[in-house]
């Protein structure tokens, strides 16, 4: 199984991506963390995404696909994996069927609305000391504004002050929603409602999993 997760920014799609890995055992595999071991350890794909990066361009997909190619072939990917970050548009979708075309696949959107990402996102506080990340509503520091652990004052980042939130949910908007017309003509396209608590989230999103690899045609879409 193959599981591209889709949700805007502040929607916990990597914490339920970890959820998922935990309890089902299918390896997350984050683009961006790949990149960055690949140039750490200095392998043909990290250099050439190396040499790219210090001209400022971007990494292109061949390097990007190589590099998901090059894992997948490994005995822990065997049973399936989790996307997260990637596939962001319909050429790189099709690009990832192409090297795995055997594999069954769901797309699932962790649903959330712009008005909540709004209100998640502006209630967000990071502690610059150790990068703690604490929520006023949800999960508000026991003094206000100060780190629990290490006492520093508390920020907000400026990826998620109001006027980028909405530049960066314009990009969301306009990459996922064609990949998400592209999964649903495909017929494996499901959206979670995101609203709730980190657990609730997940109790769906395993409901989801159990019946998809159980292999059920009844397939019920969460509206
Ligand atoms: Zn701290």
């Amino acid at each position: 199984m193959r599981i591209i997760l889709l949700g805007p920014p502040g929607s916990g799609k990597g914490t339920q991506g970890s959820l998922i890995e935990k309890k089902y055992g299918f390896p997350k595999i984050s683009t961006g963390d790949f990149l960055r071991i690949e140039v750490q350890e200095g392998t043909l794909l990290g250099k050439e995404a190396e040499a790219k990066m210090r001209r400022g361009e971007l990494v292109n997909d061949d390097i990007v696909v190589g590099m998901i190619k090059s894992r997948i072939v490994k005995p822990e990917y065997k049973r399936g994996y989790i996307m997260d970050g990637f596939p962001r548009n319909i050429v790189q979708a099709q690009r990832l069927e192409e090297i795995d075309p055997d594999r069954k696949e769901i797309a699932i959107e962790i649903f959330l609305s712009d008005q909540a990402v709004f209100e998640r996102l502006g209630e967000r506080r990071v502690c610059p000391g150790c990068e703690r990340i604490y929520n006023l509503k949800d999960k508000p520091p026991k003094k206000e504004d100060i780190c629990d652990a290490c006492e520093e004052k508390l920020i907000l980042r400026d990826d998620d002050r109001a006027e980028v939130i909405k530049d960066r949910m314009k990009v969301y908007h306009e990459q996922t929603e064609a990949l998400i017309d592209y999964y649903t003509k495909k017929n494996v396209y499901f959206k979670i409602e995101g609203e709730g608590t980190i657990e609730t989230v997940f109790e769906k999103i395993s409901a989801l999993l159990d019946r998809e690899i159980a292999g059920s045609q009844e397939v019920e879409i969460t509206k």
